[in-house]
């Protein structure tokens, strides 16, 4: 153990509320070029606190500190400077009624909003929440995962050193059960944005529904990488070894069910598992680490039992499927080698659930509808990796796999203006660009008769 957090509940969600409830007016008055200047600083800040905070991120969550360094924080900033700009350029619509009338949407601040984050990207996505929330003029009761909470300490600091005013963000720590539930049921929360599991998911939105909140919810996935023979074959290979390992498996854009054209399977096979062989597991803080550590025990133990599941359901471990102890200070941590599995088809507990690690499974499709098929079995549908030469065939795939976010010949190429979310189980709404500045306003019409 390194450190505590409190363990809040509801009373002190009152206490953040009623906080909010003061800084309100005057916040969602402030004119945007204002709000733009507090919310760019607190980006710039965070770029020159980027080394403690990528380690504090690094030892919170066991990702490599070279991932910390080079995605989690610098994407943080990036947010906060993206809404921070985007506010300034964001306008509404105009309806005009040929002679008649002329409506026009305000889009007001909805007031105190909630924002709730998982622990896989924790200050990244804590961000990408909190950032359009408050550019929109909100003021926001925020909760990280109680597994990682180091970043969005530090990150409360850095707001009011960049002049953020005191109410306007409130940084509250606790599990979901205790502070996340009394966050989604307090009466004077309007919406909640939340991205995690799917099974918290339909818990928050079994809360909030009867109350009429606003809800976005980023939930799991099961994302299919669907590889065709005529693809560029050395960049597929690379990509989809980082789209399947990075972060320890642990993004919910990582593709998990690897689907390979009959013809190029062995070939497919056998070269990737020679790369996933030579990823070296070990020390987060290890420039050399390609892997880290599995961010808790509970996980850990979660991911080992998957492994077992796809064995008893007749899978073959193609390679990995082990816990590994590497030497020195990390001797006693959570590391799991990565895993390639094959064998198993579509409907099996293995290419159903989402396991949320190292593991991926291996897939044969003979015909472009077979490919579709085998995709679109899950109930999932977040993200999907296409890899083909043909231009029109990769456009057909896009348009029917189910999925929100398609990725054609690369992977976690993100450009935070586009819409941003899954379908399916796995949630329900957008963020990023303008969707995020809407979620986070209440359109309101008003008609002028000429
Ligand atoms: P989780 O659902 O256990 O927890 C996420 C957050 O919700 C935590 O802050 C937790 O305290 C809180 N929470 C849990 N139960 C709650 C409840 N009943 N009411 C209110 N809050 C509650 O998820 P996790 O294990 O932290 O994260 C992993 C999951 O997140 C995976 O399923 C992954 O796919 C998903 N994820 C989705 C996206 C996306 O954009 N779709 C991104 C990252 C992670």
């Amino acid at each position: 153990m390194y450190g505590q957090i409190p363990d809040s509940h509801k009373k002190d969600i009152d206490a953040a509320v009623n906080a909010a409830k003061k800084a309100f007016p005057a916040w969602s008055n402030t004119p945007v070029e204002e709000r733009f200047k507090i919310l760019n600083r607190i980006a710039e800040l965070i770029d020159e606190h980027l080394e403690a905070l990528a380690l504090a991120e690094t030892n919170d969550n066991g990702k490599p500190l070279w991932l910390s360094k080079r995605v989690d924080i610098p994407r943080a900033s990036a947010n906060f400077r993206f809404f921070a700009t985007g506010i300034m350029h964001f306008a509404t619509e105009s309806h005009n009624m040929e002679g008649r009338a002329v409506n026009y949407t305000l889009r007001q601040p909805i007031g105190i909003v909630g924002c709730i984050s998982p622990w896989n990207l924790p200050l990244y996505l804590f961000t990408w929440k909190i950032a359009p929330a408050l550019a929109a003029g909100n003021c926001v009761i925020a909760k990280p995962s109680e597994v990682t909470p180091v970043t969005a300490f530090l990150l409360s600091k850095i707001c009011m050193e960049a002049g953020l005013p005191a109410g306007v963000l409130n940084i509250v720590h606790g599990t979901g059960p205790g502070a996340g539930e009394a966050i989604v049921t307090h009466p004077d929360i309007k919406a909640i944005s939340f991205t995690g599991s799917t099974r918290a998911g339909e818990r928050i939105a079994s809360l909030a529904a009867p109350k009429f909140k606003k809800l976005s919810l980023e939930l799991g996935g099961k994302n299919p990488a669907i590889i065709f023979a005529d693809c560029d074959w050395d960049k597929m290979l690379t990509e989809t070894i980082r789209s399947s390992f990075s972060n320890q498996g642990e993004i919910c854009l990582c593709g998990s069910r690897i689907l390979v054209e009959e013809s190029v399977y062995e070939k497919f096979k056998n070269a990737f598992v020679d790369r996933t062989k030579a990823l070296t597991v070990g020390d987060p803080l290890e420039a050399t680490s390609k892997q880290g550590a599995i961010v808790s025990k509970v996980h850990y133990e979660k991911i080992l039992r998957c492994i077992d599941t796809a064995k008893t359901e007749g899978g073959v471990i193609l390679c990995g499927g082990n816990a590994i102890h590497p030497s020195g200070r990390c001797k006693d941590g959570y590391f799991i080698e990565p895993t390639v599995i094959e064998g198993l088809g579509p409907q099996c507990q293995t290419n159903q659930e989402e396991i949320f690690g190292p593991v991926v499974t291996l897939q044969s499709f003979k015909t472009e509808d077979e490919a579709l098929q085998l995709a679109n079995a899950s109930s999932y549908g977040l993200a999907a990796t296409i890899w083909t030469q043909d231009i029109s065939k990769a456009n057909r795939v896009a348009a029917k796999v189910e999925s929100g976010i398609i990725w054609i010949n690369c992977w976690l190429l993100r450009d935070l203006r586009t819409p941003f979310g899954g379908m399916k189980n796995s949630g329900v709404g957008r963020e990023g660009g303008w969707e995020a500045l809407r979620f986070f306003t209440e359109a309101k019409n008003i008609c002028v008769e000429l």
